[in-house]
């Protein structure tokens, strides 16, 4: 199968997985788009060529938020593919905080690969924060969401200079207008 039809593959079994989720913010958007927007912005921005990058970034939170399980991903798309979405997947049995935590601790550590969807992820996720945050949450849960995406981006950095641009130019816009 080519490269093209296993990624087409890979974002019909993400659409499937997501299919009962939806984003947190007000739109209620389906939850598809969220690792939609992270591949395109790896394609497009980061100018990634390498596929099985792309169709992770596609799968990225198929087993962290759906039943989805590492036996699955691997015998679809390959083991490559799969280490790179568990390299993305929080450990859910930790405490919160701890899980933020690890995600800082981490960062420098992840392969070149697994660093591109994260950049693409926190882009992705800060983007809502600033503009289409989840219901309920005030101005100070969003700085504090946005700064601690800043710390986790601080430990990729040196992965991909258009995605870094893209992430610093959308941090630089004033949350609240001021
Ligand atoms: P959550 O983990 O609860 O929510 C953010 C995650 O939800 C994202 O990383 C994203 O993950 C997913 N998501 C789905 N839809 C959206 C959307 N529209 N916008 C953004 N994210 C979306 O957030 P935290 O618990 O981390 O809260 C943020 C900060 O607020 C933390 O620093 C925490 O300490 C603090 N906090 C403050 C509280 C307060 O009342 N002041 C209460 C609790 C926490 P994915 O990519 O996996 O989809
Ligand atoms: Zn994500």
């Amino acid at each position: 199968m080519s490269d093209l039809l296993k990624l087409l593959q890979a974002a019909s079994f993400a659409a499937k997985k997501h299919i009962a989720q939806k984003r947190k913010g007000n739109d209620a958007a389906p939850y598809i788009n969220h690792p939609l927007e992270v591949v395109n912005l790896l394609a497009n921005v980061g100018k990634v060529k390498d596929y099985n990058v792309l169709i992770a970034a596609v799968l990225h939170d198929t087993i962290e938020d759906t039943e989805t399980t590492k036996e699955e991903i691997t015998e679809l798309f390959g083991s490559d593919i799969c280490e790179y979405v568990l390299e993305v997947t929080d450990d859910k049995s930790l405490p919160k905080a701890e899980r933020k935590q690890k995600q800082i601790e981490h960062a420098p550590h992840l392969s070149q690969g697994a660093k591109l969807i994260k950049l693409s992820d926190k882009i992705s996720n800060i983007r809502d924060v600033m503009e289409n945050p989840p219901d309920g949450w005030s101005d100070e849960r969003r700085l504090e969401y946005i700064n601690w995406g800043e710390k986790v981006v601080a430990g990729l950095r040196g992965a991909n200079k258009n995605l870094e641009n893209h992430f610093d130019e959308l941090i630089s816009k004033k949350l609240f207008g001021k």
